[in-house]
């Protein structure tokens, strides 16, 4: 476990390889994470995205990072929470995948927002243990890649529940 971090604040201002963006459908932009994201980028990053003609669900897509610290920015779309059994599925594919992306370009460190749980309505206390299972389980089944995970918060809340779901975690 301990290849997971836990950092309450601004995603945009940490000093990783790769953030990952709560994006929509899109990728043309929106509220929450994804616009503090574009915003911290600059313009080129909207370019960028205009010409990966959107994301589906629980995939995951690749640009540069611009403006931001991070070389890379993965986008990826959760799901809106609707309390179907395939929320979880959705969710956890875009943890997944997204690793995936990274490891693919060589990333080896990478920040989290909490997926889902802003505007799209996942509640954070179902979202966290599935945000924290998907990555310990990617990071078990990649022994000899060496990569530090981030999990950004935002808010207090958020931080306790990552807190709480990772020491109940045996290592
Ligand atoms: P979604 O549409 O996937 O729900 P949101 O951006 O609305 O995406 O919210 C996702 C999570 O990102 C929420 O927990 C929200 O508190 C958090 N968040 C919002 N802005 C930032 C930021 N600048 N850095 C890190 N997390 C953020």
């Amino acid at each position: 476990m301990k290849k997971i971090r836990i950092e309450q604040g601004d995603i945009t201002k940490l000093d990783v390889d790769c953030i990952v963006n709560a994006a929509n459908r899109s990728l043309l932009g929106g509220g929450g994470v994804d616009g503090a994201i574009h915003r911290a980028a600059g313009p080129e990053l909207l370019a960028e995205c205009r010409t990966l003609h959107g994301c589906e669900t629980g995939q995951a897509k690749i640009t540069r990072g611009y403006r931001l610290k991070a070389r890379y920015v993965i986008h990826t779309v959760g799901p809106v929470f609707s309390g179907a059994a395939q929320d979880a599925a959705a969710l956890a594919s875009c943890y997944r995948n997204s690793l995936d992306l990274a490891r693919a370009h060589d990333i080896h460190s990478i920040a989290f927002p909490a997926i889902s749980t802003g505007v799209y309505g996942y509640p954070l206390e179902e979202a966290v243990p599935i945000a924290l299972q998907t990555v310990s389980s990617w990071l078990d089944e990649h022994p000899d890649y060496a990569l530090t995970v981030v999990m950004s918060c935002f808010n207090q809340r958020a931080c306790d529940l990552y807190t709480e779901f990772l020491e109940d975690r045996p290592s």
